[in-house]
């Protein structure tokens, strides 16, 4: 049999999923407005760790956390995804 390589175990996922997170996310938008906070887009507005997680980042802190457009996070999420490749963090 031909080993079966696994995806590695979403545990951001699992955070994103979280009561805790839902709840903070659902403050947050009340208080500041369901709207991305660099373009002012109503659609798909989500919460986004302004300092990962993994990067020390305070995971359930409102001052670490900015609400984004779908677009506005993959651009961010890409910028860091590429600067990590190149030791830029
Ligand atoms: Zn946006």
């Amino acid at each position: 049999m031909p080993p079966r390589l696994k995806p590695a175990p979403k545990l951001a996922e699992q955070f994103y999923s979280s009561p805790q997170w839902r709840t903070l996310i659902k403050q947050i938008k009340q208080e500041r407005g369901n709207w991305c906070e660099i373009c002012g887009s109503t659609s798909r507005v989500i919460g986004d760790h302004i300092k990962e997680r993994k990067d020390g980042g305070a995971p359930l802190d409102p001052a670490n956390i900015q609400l984004l457009c779908i677009t506005h996070h993959n651009i961010k999420t890409a910028r860091e995804r590429s600067h990590r490749a190149l030791g830029q963090t």
